[in-house]
């Protein structure tokens, strides 16, 4: 079976006659024999189920759980919307870290502890409620995100599995959706979840209406007069948009009612405050619980106004490598002959399809973002990020971000998006060490006008990283200011004389108005569009 295999990536070996392919088969024998490795090998294969049944469907609930709580209850909704029983798992907390570091392998990234802890806690909590271990593993699965590495990532799935039959849920499925399996995905799915077209409209329509939600509260919160007064109206709007996505009515329909919504806050926004931008590897940087010491809430806190990293940019990214691999592949076409190999066929074709499914993916979320209110948002440009970054880090280098982060930084600082980037960097993550702690230190020292601070999450040490940014939030407190001053300069403004233009302009002083991006902070920007 080992040289079946081998002979068929040969090239020619089809043209060889039987005999000669006997000789040849008897040769690699005779030289796998003087090697020891004559003997069959046995490959480990992963045993647990990975998927259900058609039948399985109406009787099985599917949890699902890894992104913001906006997203989370989003693709919850919409997989109801097509059929499935699917229900949101709670943010991880220190008690599902406790559970994923009680049955987890050692050495895991956080994330990994995180993630699959929460799981273990949640099905625990399941039998607290009542439910028998036969139970739940009979009527209840869940739904996760893989890939096949190069970073720990490769094996979330396997370490699931692991710390399942550990807790005593052997045989609980998993179900794997490969990011970068399309509608091609391999996993041992029985035709129950269909990743099929109607999936993936469902999960992109999720995707993108959590981002624009997201980006709308965080573009708001900071400025609000009456507090709380944000995540009210952000309740509102979860609750809007999963019906419509629940009851297949129209989303954008639901994005127009939360545009009034988020429209009834009272806003100031002639607040001097620090912009700073969170970036770093994807799950620590998004989730907002104490994966991150909720991180985004604790610089909102401090004064800053946060500019997170939308979902898209991550799909966004995926669509640029596979566009780069195949551009790469196509200069040595000719010899690429292996089984998937593109010798003898046409990419430009595969590279027409994903440019073209770039252009409906940006399309189609400057629809949605147009469509809440939010206006001035750009999508970062993936080709542009992967030349800034080069240079430092080799593009063709993956696993987590890749040379997003490294790209993200650079373009911050050219492009002044922000006074201050903090990198997430979870304890343990492979990528994330040589980004944060070994490249971005060189960027930073290439771009000294940078405010940049690497956190490590670790679930523990909550208090160093809150005093190390506070600390660097010091910094960009007086950044902020002193561009506020500036800009009143530039303007002719000051604070009274503006505060009075801006109750004349029913324009600017509208909630959902973002005046242009000149400078990084937003009350500079609202200063020069009213000067
Ligand atoms: S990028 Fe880092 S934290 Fe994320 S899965 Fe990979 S190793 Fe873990």
């Amino acid at each position: 079976m080992q040289l079946r295999v081998l002979t068929e990536e040969i090239e020619g070996y089809d043209a060889l006659s039987d005999k000669q392919k006997d000789e040849f088969e008897a040769y690699a024998r005779k030289e796998a024999a003087a090697l020891g490795v004559a003997e069959p090998l046995s490959q480990w294969c992963d045993e647990n189920p990975k998927g259900f049944t058609g039948a399985e469907r109406d009787r099985l609930t599917i949890w699902n759980s890894g992104l913001s709580w906006s997203t989370d209850l989003f693709v919850s909704a919409a997989l109801r919307g097509i059929g499935y029983q699917v229900k949101t798992m709670p943010v991880p907390d220190q008690e599902s870290l406790r559970h994923g570091k009680e049955f987890g392998n050692r050495g895991q990234c956080n994330p990994t502890y995180f993630t699959v802890g929460n799981l273990i806690k949640h099905l625990r909590g399941l039998e607290v409620g009542g439910l028998s271990k036969a139970e739940i593993i009979k009527n209840h699965t869940f739904l996760t995100a893989g890939a096949c590495g190069p970073c720990r990532f490769g094996t979330y799935v396997t370490e699931y599995r692991k710390a399942l039959r550990d807790a005593g849920f052997e045989g609980f499925r998993v179900v794997l959706f490969q990011q970068q399996g399309g509608l091609k995905q391999a996993t041992g799915n029985e035709q129950g979840l269909g990743f099929n077209p109607t999936f993936f409209q469902a999960a992109i329509k999720a995707l993108l209406a959590g981002d624009v939600v997201n980006l709308m509260a965080y573009r708001i919160r900071p400025y609000e007069v009456v507090p709380g007064a944000t995540d009210a109206a952000l309740d509102q709007c979860r609750e809007l948009v999963s019906e419509a996505l629940e009851g297949g009515k129209s989303v954008l329909l639901a994005l127009a009612r939360c545009r009034r919504v988020f429209a009834s806050v009272k806003v100031n926004r002639l607040q001097p405050k620090p912009m700073v931008s969170v970036i770093g590897e994807f799950w620590a940087m998004t989730t907002e619980g104490e994966g991150n010491y909720h991180l985004q809430r604790f610089l909102e806190q401090e004064g800053a106004e946060v500019a997170i990293q939308p979902v898209v940019n991550w799909v966004l990214f995926m669509l640029w490598e596979q566009i780069h691999d195949t551009q790469r592949r196509m200069e040595l076409r000719e010899d690429d002959v292996a089984r998937k190999g593109l010798s003898g066929k046409e990419p430009w074709k595969k590279i027409v399809m994903l440019r073209a499914a770039r252009v409906a993916l940006v399309g189609l979320f400057k629809l949605f973002a147009n469509t809440i209110g939010l206006r001035g948002f750009h999508l970062p440009n993936m080709d542009k990020i992967a030349r800034l970054a080069h240079e430092h880090y080799d593009n063709e280098v993956r696993g987590g971000e890749g040379h997003m982060e490294v790209g993200k930084l650079i373009d911050s600082v050219e492009e002044n998006r922000a006074h201050m980037v903090i990198s997430v960097k979870p304890f343990g993550c492979m990528p994330s060490s040589g980004v944060s702690d070994g490249v971005q230190s060189l960027i930073s020292a290439k771009y000294p006008a940078a405010i940049f601070l690497a956190i490590e999450t670790s679930g523990d040490g909550k208090v160093n990283v809150q005093s190390r940014v506070q600390m660097m939030m010091f910094k960009a407190h007086q950044r902020a200011q002193v561009e506020f001053e500036e800009a009143m300069q530039t303007s002719g403004l000051d604070m009274a004389r503006a505060t009075k233009k801006l109750d004349k302009s029913w324009w600017a002083r509208r909630t959902i108005h973002y005046p242009p991006h000149k400078l990084a902070g937003t009350a500079a920007n609202q200063l020069l569009e009213l000067g």
